[in-house]
């Protein structure tokens, strides 16, 4: 063996051992990133409902804003069933109620079972183990979504006695419309009065723009922001990113124990039930911020489960031949919910436990295994 044929041989040996050691540090470095079974539970859980957001609307809102998402912050992804107790197509009661309680119901169902019995929600629950709870939306909070957390009611529509239910439970902070369901109600009982009793800071759109009021950290919170329904985005509401760092800093402070949050982006549905793709677009992209600002703080933080997800698709939403990036040629096959999968997007604790394809009532029982509860 010559000289040049031993140096040719000692590179070969070389490149054999440098390649092998880049494999095993690869393997290393992926096994650690996809474990971060270090951590026993979740202590907080964040569960974001954009209502009424399928695919059609999460893609039309990122063709809107310039081909950008906050959803690609995601990795752990999903698709939930999601069919009522009796029915393919879903309403947002039982479509919540699911989320909530983890049982299929019938439409219109707020926290009960399909023989109207009360089930007990995952924030009631949550309340229970002394941990910080709330609720966030641009519907009235006595809406369908936010009230199937809190309230049992065998009719979605009995507004003034769903809000009667917020008098039961110690949430700790909420924001949403609606107001005149807590003190301009048939039966004169004046629940703004009720809650400061019972320890909160109760605000209104009449007292204070919630971005001007300094929230008491030792007192519970409330906030109505509208008579009845918030205006569209569109119009000039302008709440929900504001409303969602000030709970999540309101229920991050002090809380030992951890925390659950509700926030949903209501209006998606609206914009759909409308068949408005402009109306779709505004509630999406404002939705998608709120997002990625929440995204953010769960990484931050590294102790927060963050799911995010839609009780159902609303309107056949379509994005059609002959769109551009800056003109979409949209469609609808209906004024109504629809039946498609919806999409799930997971990050922190546990959130592998998002990927595949499960039935909505699944969340709810993936949330409380996220946070180390025995299942029942
Ligand atoms: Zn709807």
């Amino acid at each position: 063996m010559n000289h040049s044929k031993i140096f040719l041989l000692v590179l070969v040996i070389s490149a054999m051992i440098s390649c092998n050691r880049t494999t095993i540090s690869e393997v290393e470095k992926t096994v650690a990133a996809a474990a971060p079974a270090t951590k026993t539970k979740a202590k907080n859980v964040i569960l974001m409902v954009g209502d009424g957001m399928g695919l059609g609307q999460l893609t039309a809102g990122m063709i809107a804003n310039g081909n950008k998402t906050n959803f690609d912050k995601f990795t752990a992804i999903g698709l939930h069933k999601n069919s009522a107790f009796n029915d393919l197509i879903t309403d947002s009661a039982a479509g919540a109620t699911a989320f909530a309680c983890g049982v299929k119901t019938y439409n219109g169902a707020i926290g009960v079972n399909s023989d109207t019995v009360a089930v007990k929600t995952i924030l009631e629950e949550a309340e229970e183990m002394g941990m910080k709870t709330g609720l966030v939306a641009t519907s009235t909070i006595v809406h369908a979504t936010p009230a199937s957390f809190i309230a049992h009611d065998p009719k979605r529509k009995n507004y003034e006695a769903i809000a009667l239910d917020f008098m039961d439970v110690d949430i700790d902070f909420f924001v949403g419309g609606g107001s005149k369901y807590f003190n301009q109600r048939s039966d004169e009982k004046d629940l703004y009065a009720q809650l400061r009793t019972r320890g909160y800071q109760l605000e209104d759109y009449f007292s204070a723009e919630l971005e001007d009021i300094t929230i008491d950290p030792n007192k519970k919170f409330a906030y109505l922001t509208a008579i009845d329904s918030p205006l569209p985005q569109a119009q000039g509401r302008n709440y929900l990113m504001e409303a969602t760092q000030k709970a999540i800093e309101h229920l991050s402070h002090n809380s030992p124990n951890g925390f659950f949050l509700m926030v949903e982006g209501s209006q998606i549905d609206w914009g759909g039930h409308a068949n408005k793709a402009d109306y779709i677009i505004s509630e999406m992209i404002e939705f998608d911020n709120v997002v990625g600002y929440v995204a953010d703080w769960t990484k931050k933080d590294q102790n927060t489960l963050l799911v995010v997800t839609a009780d159902h698709e609303t309107g056949g939403f379509a994005i059609q031949k002959g769109s551009t990036q800056d003109s979409l040629v949209t469609a609808f096959t209906s004024d109504y919910h629809t039946g498609v999968m919806i999409p799930v997007f997971a990050m922190g604790p546990f959130s592998e436990q998002f990927i595949g394809i499960y039935e909505n009532t699944k969340i709810y029982n993936k949330m409380r295994t996220a946070y180390g509860w025995k299942d029942e």
